[in-house]
């Protein structure tokens, strides 16, 4: 199992969700049976109290899992079938640590968030990701994780250090990391000092991102690109630029273009993946 990690930084609504759901898609069109989950850093269980004018759509599964509009989303780029479970928020998995301590599963132990949380969120991602969502019932290749809110947000740390061992123990070419950021533009400039800071910020806890996708109003400019991979210690390829289109599913198309199949190949092997799947 292969993983792709979208996280944002800056603000809020910087179009992680739309990101998350593109690059699935070019997974798919790679050949590959892929899998999403969102993580939701927030402390409800699910989504369903939740009020629609403040957080959007409540997405209801097939399986009556009240979730995150971008579990819509993942459905309809994909064309998948996902499960309540694809959807992991903080209320959730505390919920789930603290019914098995109750239940007696730590006896003797202090639980504590790492390592009884964190473990407890990888457990359940490569549990999920296993599960099949489309009509061949085949195990997924590839398993898309959103992690939702700001990276350096007190309610992310959990999800980021679990993320971070995640990466480490399935090592180099099985993780790949997009950091989603977004560059204002000020008296027709655009600034990059805050996706510095929140590359900073990010690689603090852990984290390297692989590619910086630069959320925009306007086209990147190369100039811009190449400043932010200047400072970010990234290769200008790594760079990805995503300005406003006029329709959301413009955006697979608009990462296309910038050869973001050939990283992501590059990145987690996937020739390699492709060959074992044939010899399948
Ligand atoms: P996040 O997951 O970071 O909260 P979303 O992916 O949900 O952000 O996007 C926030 C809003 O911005 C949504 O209304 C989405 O449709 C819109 N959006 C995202 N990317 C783009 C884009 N490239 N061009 C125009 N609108 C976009």
């Amino acid at each position: 199992m292969k993983y792709v990690l979208v996280s944002g930084g800056v603000i809020s609504g910087v179009g992680k969700g739309i990101i998350a759901s593109s690059t699935g898609l070019l997974l798919k069109t790679m050949g590959l049976k892929v899998t999403m989950i969102k993580i939701d850093p927030y402390m409800n269980v699910d989504a369903g109290t939740m009020a629609p004018t403040e957080h959007g759509e409540v997405f209801v599964l097939d399986d009556g899992g009240e979730t995150d509009l971008d579990l819509g989303n993942y459905e309809r780029y994909l064309n998948i079938t996902l499960t309540r479970d694809n959807n992991i928020t903080t209320g959730k998995i505390y919920q789930h640590v603290i019914e098995r301590e109750r239940r007696g599963d730590y006896l003797g132990k202090t639980v504590q968030i790492v390592p009884h949380l964190t473990n407890a969120l990888q457990d359940w991602i490569e549990r999920v990701a296993k599960v099949p969502v489309d009509d061949t019932n085949e195990e997924p290749d590839i398993c898309v994780i959103e992690l939702g809110g700001t990276c350096g947000d007190i309610e992310n740390a959990p999800f980021i250090e679990a993320l971070r061992q995640l990466r480490y123990r399935i090592g180099k070419g099985n993780f790949l990391h997009i950091f989603v950021s977004y560059v204002p533009v000020i008296n027709e400039e655009q600034k990059t000092k805050p996706t510095q800071q929140a590359i900073k910020e990010v690689q603090k806890l852990g984290l390297h991102p692989d590619l910086i996708a630069c959320r925009c109003k306007k086209v990147l400019l190369q100039a811009t690109t190449n400043k932010v991979a200047m400072f970010c210690q990234v290769e200008p390829e790594q760079v990805v630029a995503v300005h406003d289109v006029s329709s959301v599913y413009h955006v697979p198309m608009l990462l296309e273009q910038q050869g973001i199949k050939t990283s992501l190949s590059k990145i987690l092997n996937l020739d390699e993946l492709k060959l074992s799947v044939e010899q399948v």
